[in-house]
């Protein structure tokens, strides 16, 4: 077989394999790709038409009708690859959009083309058998050159007028097609029946297949939806923001108000009155300041459940205790169920638990105006396994349908005009599925608009057998007396201070203060002796930490150090008694905690 014609069975075996491959990947819609495809359909097409067109001519020295018709459209697929490869050119070439360019110029070169084809198809065209090879010529041929010279021209010169796409790899195709048209002439020159056309257009478009831009699909779809990602948790933060503020001017306000208020007051009852607002208040933002937290805990993955044992009938009292405080003044039935057969212990992190029900039935209160609410809490025993049916039902102003999936997403809120007086922050419930889920329990929703809403969670606890409970070392209530004990504060806020120190004087104790961690040290070098020491750790070149080390350090030192911190992230406390502070109080300083301390740590000098 003649060297021409296996090279041109090779070149159609590889464009079908390119084509495969091509077809194969997901592409990106551009003006090239556009065009590649054309280049490769034709080049293929191109394989197929050129074994006929050498041996029709070969075997059929006479014209008859496929004689006639092959090599034309032989030469019309030519022509095709050239017009395609100039719409290349001016694509790569040009620096406006693409699109546009593309669309301009078919509308141009289309016709062009048809002309010029149908002009191939009519002029006549001869072909001779010479020493076994074949060739053609005629008006056609000569055309067909003259048109593919002026098109490569153009390619030439449109380059080097944009001289900029031959830093990039666009333009290896159109060179590729200068060096081996060179090459194809100087073979075809010395031996003129192998035939190169075909197997050189081929691997040109070969070649095209790793010079166009045809990135990652799979990559970039991963990329958009990381990005997508990223800006949702963006504006979710920005969200966070906005509501965070919202929600903590709310209570300033409140507190900023009254204590005005309070400066301005002489009646003693009004003062009162405007500090249990106060108090309120405070309380009000700090439970916004530990949703906050308990939201970045559970997001961090560092809230964890500690599970001991406690009384599940003393949680549940305490539940009543709590929302019938809640609802205070407000008109609302309470409707209680508890079940009898409530294990005596139970094994389980019941201090979540209680935030759990807590949420509920704070959610319940507050968007119920009038009618009941209902606390139903039902057991399933199995072993040594307990489930907690807890049920809270309301007769409130339920929940859309469209609502109901979105109701654990943090920082919704629905009907806000409804519930423009209700203070929330849409973080309740996401915190109270976190946890549930935390627990491995299961959290339930039914509601109807306007009717009310019943939320149900079910979690398993251990029992715990009676008799195995080692009763707990009861601790002797001491009486706390400590009047007169010593007792330094360190804090570079002098705020705190004045309300750690204020405080502490309700105990009769006496205190003194210092505003950083050099001067703690100072007084202690001094040979001042104390009989505790409460140590803010956030001070600036010292910490308070740095501090305590300092302290260990200095010999004979035994007072004990009590960490009072606002430092209050999930690990912390572990974290300052592992250092080896004595003990931890969160600020703001919850009275009874300051208590717990100063009873162990005075009353028992
Ligand atoms: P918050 O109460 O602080 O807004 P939550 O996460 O606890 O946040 O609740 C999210 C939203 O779900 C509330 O704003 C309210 O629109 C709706 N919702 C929650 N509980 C109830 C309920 N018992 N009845 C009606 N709507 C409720």
């Amino acid at each position: 077989m003649n060297i021409g014609i296996s090279f041109n069975f090779s070149a159609l075996i590889f464009s079908l394999l390119v084509a495969a491959v091509y077809f194969y990947k997901p592409r990106i819609a551009s003006m090239e790709n556009k065009i590649y495809k054309g280049l490769l359909l034709v080049s293929i097409f191109g394989c197929i038409i050129g074994v006929p067109t050498y041996f029709l001519v070969k075997s059929y020295p006479e014209m008859n009708f496929l004689t006639f018709l092959i090599p034309r459209v032989y030469l019309c697929y030519i022509l095709s690859w050239v017009f395609l490869m100039t719409q290349y050119v001016l694509i790569i070439s040009s620096s406006t959009n693409e699109k546009k360019v593309y669309q301009k110029s078919f509308k141009i070169f289309f016709p062009l083309y048809l002309i010029i084809s149908f002009i191939i198809m009519i002029l006549p065209m001869e072909y001779h058998n010479e020493n076994g090879a074949v060739f053609t010529s005629g008006p056609n041929v000569i055309f067909t050159y003259i048109v593919s010279a002026f098109h490569i021209l153009y390619w030439f010169i449109s380059l080097i007028i944009n001289y900029k796409v031959f830093k990039t790899k666009k333009c290896i195709p159109i060179i590729s097609v200068f060096v081996l048209g060179t090459i194809m002439a100087i073979i075809q020159g010395i031996d003129p029946s192998i035939r190169l056309m075909t197997p050189m257009i081929s691997f040109i478009t070969m070649i095209m297949y790793f010079t166009i831009e045809n990135p990652d699909l799979k990559l970039i779809k991963e990329l958009n939806i990381a990005k997508e990602q990223a800006e949702k948790a963006n504006k979710a933060k920005t969200d966070f923001l906005s509501s965070m503020s919202h929600e903590i001017r709310t209570p300033l306000n409140a507190i900023d108000g009254f204590s005005q208020l309070i400066l301005e007051e002489e009646d003693i009852k009004v003062i009162k009155e405007e500090a249990r607002d106060i108090m309120n208040a405070s309380q009000n933002l700090l439970e916004i300041v530990n949703g906050i937290l308990d939201i970045s805990k559970i997001e961090a993955n560092k809230l964890e459940i500690i599970d001991v044992l406690y009384e599940p009938e003393k949680v549940f009292a305490d539940l009543v205790k709590l929302t019938k405080a809640r609802i205070g003044e407000k008109s609302l039935e309470f409707r209680v169920n508890i079940a009898e057969d409530l294990p005596d212990y139970l094994n389980g992190d019941y201090v979540r638990l209680k935030q759990i029900a807590v949420n509920l039935l704070t959610n319940a209160v507050k968007y119920t105006k009038k009618g009941y609410i209902s606390l139903n809490v039902s057991v399933v025993k199995k072993d040594d396994i307990c489930r907690l049916i807890i049920s809270v039902k309301d007769s409130g102003i339920g929940i859309k349908k469209e609502n109901i999936n979105k109701l654990f997403t943090k920082f919704e809120r629905f009907d806000i005009e409804k519930n423009m007086t209700i203070e929330g922050t849409g973080l309740g419930l996401a915190i109270t599925k976190k946890l549930v889920e935390l627990m491995n329990g299961k959290i339930v929703v039914d509601s109807t608009y306007g009717k009310g809403s019943n939320f149900t969670v079910a979690i398993d606890q251990k029992i715990v057998n009676k008799t195995k409970v080692v009763p707990a070392k009861v601790e002797v209530v001491k009486k706390i007396n400590i009047k007169n004990k010593k007792v330094l504060i360190v804090d570079d806020n002098l705020i705190n201070l004045k309300v750690a120190a204020r405080l502490l004087s309700t105990y009769k104790v006496k205190t003194e203060e210092v505003s950083s961690g050099f001067d703690c040290l100072k007084k202690i070098e001094e040979g001042n002796t104390y009989d505790l020491i409460l140590m803010d750790d956030m001070m600036p070149k010292l910490s308070g930490v740095e501090t305590f080390k300092k302290l260990k350090k200095t010999p004979g030192f035994d007072i004990p150090v009590v960490a009072l911190t606002a430092n209050a992230i999930t690990g912390m406390k572990e974290n300052y008694l592992k250092i080896g502070f004595n003990d931890y109080i969160s600020k703001p300083i919850d009275k009874k905690e300051l208590e717990r301390v100063l009873k162990k740590f005075l009353n028992s000098k």
